[in-house]
């Protein structure tokens, strides 16, 4: 039979581990929920706005009744990931243990809205494996670098400039932009409130979710 992605994805030091199959089913917990569960993986660089729309996008659906959590990077850099740098293979880390993280909240029920640079492509096809090539969209959030240089609310991109932050993305660390993102947010000309509401736009196709 066929792995699924997270059998794939398993790390070979966990052996003769079985699933466990919960006694209430995905399609209960939908039923209850009145809408899908699914992943919305916003991608960009730094400051493009990838919180803020997530944010507000959480606030707009939670006001609707939909189960919907926000993952960021400030969220598990702390804790879940507090022992990953931003290395090649620390970044590619961080997205599968997040990846991990997100699909768990899918199987709740949940939309997830994971907001995370994740700037290798093949990192965030990963992803998209692991949720088995269900319910995962991916949102590109795209300003231009000079405009997120601009807004930089951390001040992440003085510093970077500065050199006293390295393997910073866009300065001194690669980006490479989706392909084929099922959702573009251009943030340099698009409202917040567009923005979500094209998201709503989306959801309320794919995952049921009411206007
Ligand atoms: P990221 O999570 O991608 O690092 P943030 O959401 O933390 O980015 O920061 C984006 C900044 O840009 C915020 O200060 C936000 O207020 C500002 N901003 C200005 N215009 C927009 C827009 N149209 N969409 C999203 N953010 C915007």
């Amino acid at each position: 039979m066929e792995k699924s992605g997270r059998e794939k994805s398993a790390s070979p030091k966990s052996e003769n581990i079985t699933a466990s199959i919960s006694t209430v089913t995905l399609p209960q917990r939908e039923q209850r929920n009145r809408h899908r569960g699914a992943v919305l993986w916003f991608t960009g660089l730094s400051a493009s706005g990838k919180s803020t729309v997530a944010n507000e996008l959480e606030k707009a659906l939670f006001k609707k009744g939909v189960q919907v959590f926000v993952l960021d990077g400030d969220r598990v850099r702390h804790g879940l990931c507090s022992d990953l740098g931003f290395s090649p293979t620390d970044r590619q880390e961080n997205i599968r243990r997040v990846g991990e993280v997100a699909r768990l909240f899918t199987d709740a029920g949940f939309i997830c809205l994971a907001a995370f640079i994740s700037p290798y492509r093949a990192d965030r096809l990963l992803v998209r494996k692991l949720m088995d090539g269900g319910n995962f969209f991916e949102v590109y959030v795209n300003a231009p670098l000079s405009v997120c240089e601009q807004r930089d609310p951390k001040g992440l991109y003085v510093k970077a400039r500065q050199k006293k932050i390295k393997d910073f993305t866009g300065i001194s660390a690669p980006y490479e932009p989706p392909l084929n993102p099922e959702i573009e947010l251009r943030t340099d000309k698009l409202a917040v409130p567009d923005a979500v509401e094209k998201i709503l736009r989306h959801l309320r196709k794919v995952c049921g979710v009411k206007k």
